[in-house]
This record gives structure tokens, C-alpha cells and sequence, in this order.
């Protein structure tokens, strides 16, 4: 399941949607210099700016002082020109990255992370919902992988892929495991999934003999070795797999992509052309 096709497809909708809607603008913050964030930032404004999306990467200091960077956020919350909004993680230890998160406008949040979007994603009502996921079930879509009764299993649950994966698959009546760090013989598991989901961050946690034949596997990790980069999955795994996603080159594109379909959906909503659930 290779991503730049499909991710360019979306892209090249959303290029038609910001026709239609006018002026659109998208805002990030990064905080101090994470070379890996630095790139993937670069990634997503360049797209963003394809799309005609006006896209603005405001750098700010490493020891910025939470109640700064809370006033940043509320004056994009407050600006007009500002449709999504778009914090890139981690933080540094002096700011309270829930904090930071619950600052920013729901109606704003692109990356689907505000208390109140992850609640209504939850809920099953979904607002705006990370752009990884969102990717994954785009790819899986598109490769027509049946998900209703299938089961599906994802490694990983942070709030960012891991969760919000598990409850769309949930949506789209598979039956869901949710492994971890803490997961007692995650073969058992794995061995069963007609969907894997591995959002982990360490190379080859998954290797061909933990993978069920002809499942759909989809690796969203990004590990930079000596060999350059790869993802949690051992690409050998494809000789079992009747449908996996390369690293680099699969999920990864496709996160931009939905990045850029959120952002276009922020700016329906605020414009009202979308009911957002609120009030
Ligand atoms: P986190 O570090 O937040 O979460 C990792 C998860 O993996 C945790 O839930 C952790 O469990 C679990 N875990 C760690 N070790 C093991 C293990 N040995 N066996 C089973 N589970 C384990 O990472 P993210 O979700 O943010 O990202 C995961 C990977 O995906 C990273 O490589 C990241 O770079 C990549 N990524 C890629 C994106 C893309 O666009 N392609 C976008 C976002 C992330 P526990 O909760 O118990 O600690």
C-alpha cells in the first residue's frame, strides 16, 4: 500500500476544495529546533502551500515561557486569517503540553488532539481526528481491506496514532486489540489480526513469523538507523502479508495529505458550512 499516489489524489482535492473556499491559512509552532520536526515541518508547508493553503512555520525559542506561548495561541485562536492550527510535538519540559493542547481552539485543531475532538472521536462522532489515522484508513479504504468483523489489532496507543486508530477501526465494526508495552506475547495477538496497525517507534518489533497470511499490515513507525530509515515492521514481512505499507513511503505521506483535508475541514466549520457540536 504505497502512499505518495493516493496522498497525491487527496491533495490535489483539497487543491480544488481551497479553490472554492478562498484564503485559507494554516499556522504551526515549533518549539526549539528538533532537526527530525524541522523536516517533517518543511514537509507539510510545502504541501500546504501547493494546495494553495497559506501556510506560516513560526519558529519560537526552546526556553519559551508557557504563559508566551499561551498568548501565542490565543491570538491565532482569535485571528481570522488562521483556519488550522497545528502544535508539533514533543515539548520541551517547561511546558505543560496538555496545557498547550486544551489552548488551542477545537474548531482550530488540526491535528485532532484537543480534549474535546479526541472525546467526540471517542464518542464516535468524529470532528477532527488525527491526520495519521485518518491516512491509515484512507489506505486501507482504497485498497478495499474489509474491516466490518474483521480483527483488527494495533500496537501502540498514544493519543496521536494509536488511540484514534484503534477507535476508527472500532467505527468500522472490526474488532479491536490494542497491544503495548506491556502486552504479554504480542505474537499471540498479532497472529490473529487481519488488520496490523504498528505504531511503536523501534525497528522490527513485528518480523514475519508474528504476521497472520494474507492480513493487511500497516507500519507507521520511522526509526532512523545506520541503513537509513525503517519502520517497526521487518520488511520481510511482505512475503506473508498480502497488503503492507513501505517505510519510507507509505503512511508518511499520507499524514500530510490528511493534514491538509483537516485543514480544509477547520475552515468549513468556521465558515459554517459544516455544523461543528458545539454550545
Ligand atoms: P509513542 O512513543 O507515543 O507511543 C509508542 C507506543 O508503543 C506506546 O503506546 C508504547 O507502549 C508502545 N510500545 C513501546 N515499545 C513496545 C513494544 N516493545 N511492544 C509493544 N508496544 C510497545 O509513539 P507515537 O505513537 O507518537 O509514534 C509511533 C511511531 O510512529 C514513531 O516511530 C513515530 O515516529 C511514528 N509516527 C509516524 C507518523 C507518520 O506520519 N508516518 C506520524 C506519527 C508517528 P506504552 O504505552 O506502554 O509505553
Amino acid at each position: 500500500m504505497e502512499g505518495p499516489p493516493l496522498a497525491a489524489r487527496i491533495r490535489a482535492e483539497v487543491a480544488g476544495e481551497v479553490r472554492e473556499l478562498g484564503a485559507l491559512g494554516l499556522v504551526t509552532l515549533q518549539v526549539g529546533e528538533d532537526p527530525a520536526s524541522t523536516i517533517y515541518l518543511s514537509r507539510k508547508h510545502e504541501a500546504a502551500q501547493e494546495a494553495g493553503i497559506v501556510s506560516e512555520d513560526r519558529k519560537l525559542p526552546e526556553d519559551i515561557s508557557e504563559e508566551e506561548l499561551l498568548e501565542l495561541i490565543s491570538a491565532l485562536n482569535a485571528a481570522d486569517a488562521v483556519d488550522g492550527i497545528l502544535v508539533q510535538l514533543p515539548l520541551p519540559p517547561q511546558l505543560d503540553e496538555a496545557r498547550v493542547i486544551r489552548a488551542i481552539d477545537p474548531l482550530k485543531d488540526v491535528d485532532g488532539l484537543h480534549p474535546f475532538n479526541a472525546g467526540q472521536l471517542y464518542l464516535g462522532r468524529p470532528t477532527l481526528v488525527p491526520a495519521t489515522p485518518l491516512g491509515i484508513m484512507a489506505l486501507l479504504a482504497d485498497h478495499r481491506v474489509p474491516l466490518e468483523g474483521a480483527e483488527a489489532v494495533v500496537i501502540g496507543r498514544s493519543d496521536i496514532v494509536g488511540k484514534p486508530i484503534a477507535h476508527l477501526l472500532l467505527q468500522s465494526n472490526a474488532t479491536v486489540t490494542i497491544c503495548h508495552s506491556r502486552t504479554d506475547d504480542l505474537a499471540r495477538h498479532t497472529l490473529e489480526a487481519d488488520v496490523l496497525v504498528v505504531a511503536v517507534g523501534s525497528p522490527e518489533v513485528v518480523t514475519p513469523d508474528m504476521v497472520k497470511q494474507g492480513s493487511a499490515v500497516v507500519d507507521v513507525g520511522i526509526n532512523r538507523t545506520e541503513g537509513g530509515i525503517v519502520g517497526d515492521v521487518a520488511p520481510d514481512a511482505a512475503d506473508v502479508a498480502a497488503f503492507i505499507t513501505p517505510v519510507p513511503g507509505g503512511v508518511g505521506p499520507m499524514t500530510i495529505a490528511m493534514l491538509l483535508r483537516n485543514t480544509v475541514k477547520a475552515a468549513r466549520y468556521r465558515r459554517g458550512l459544516l455544523a461543528f457540536p458545539r454550545g
